[in-house]
């Protein structure tokens, strides 16, 4: 690893877990405990009342997806229950050149990509403590989606969480909030001391 590398991918660090698993609650606290900059990504999935243009994401049409695809606007994206979603390339560059912890919370595809491209960014996968854990929450959660998606929502899951062992640098249980949060203050903290 040059030194301008060890600068400017050293503080990347990668969240994952299935739907409903609590990876939105757990990034929020530890980007606001870290001070740390979370990636806001686009996608072309329709955006649900409880969401915020720019807050959750970036709602974008599929057209406008494709374009911003074309123009290497995204350091990864992907297609993740029928919609685009990827991660916009600048803001996370540029965070990380202004030497912040940067965050991103996005699903196993896209981390396989962002890991090719930097090695050393950290991977950290969140496993739900049972599997009907994950289940009553994808059906308590009110975001109006069909029967059909939330059924792909926790088949997903599945092969997802069969794929972390293999893939993710870190595992944290979601069985309790405060002690997953500490958990991924913890690897992520002990991964900047690495890198001094
Ligand atoms: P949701 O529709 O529940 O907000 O997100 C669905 C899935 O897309 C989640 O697994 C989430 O982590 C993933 N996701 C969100 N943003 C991105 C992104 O920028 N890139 C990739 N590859 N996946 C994302």
């Amino acid at each position: 690893m040059t030194a301008k590398e060890s600068k400017t991918s050293g503080k990347l660090v990668i969240i994952s877990g299935p739907s409903g698993v609590g990876k939105s609650t757990i990034c929020a606290q530890a980007v606001e405990k870290l001070e740390a900059f979370l990636s806001v990504s686009s996608t072309s999935r329709p955006q649900s009342d409880s969401e915020e243009y720019g807050r959750e994401y970036t709602f974008l049409t599929r057209d406008e997806f494709k374009t911003k695809i074309r123009e290497g606007a995204f350091l990864e994206y992907a297609e993740v229950f029928g919609n685009y979603y990827g991660t916009p390339r600048t803001p996370v560059d540029e965070a990380l050149a202004a030497g912040r912890i940067v965050i991103l919370e996005i699903d196993i595809q896209g981390a396989l990509q962002v890991k090719k491209q930097r090695p050393e960014a950290k991977t950290i996968f969140i496993l739900p403590p049972r599997k009907k854990d994950l289940l009553d929450r994808i059906e308590g959660r009110a975001r109006g989606e069909d029967e059909a998606t939330k059924k792909r929502r926790l088949e997903t899951a599945g092969r997802e969480i069969a794929m972390a062992w293999q893939h993710y640098d870190h595992l944290v249980v979601n069985d309790d909030l405060d002690q997953a949060v500490q958990e991924v203050i913890d690897i992520i903290q002990e991964k900047i001391k690495e890198q001094i």
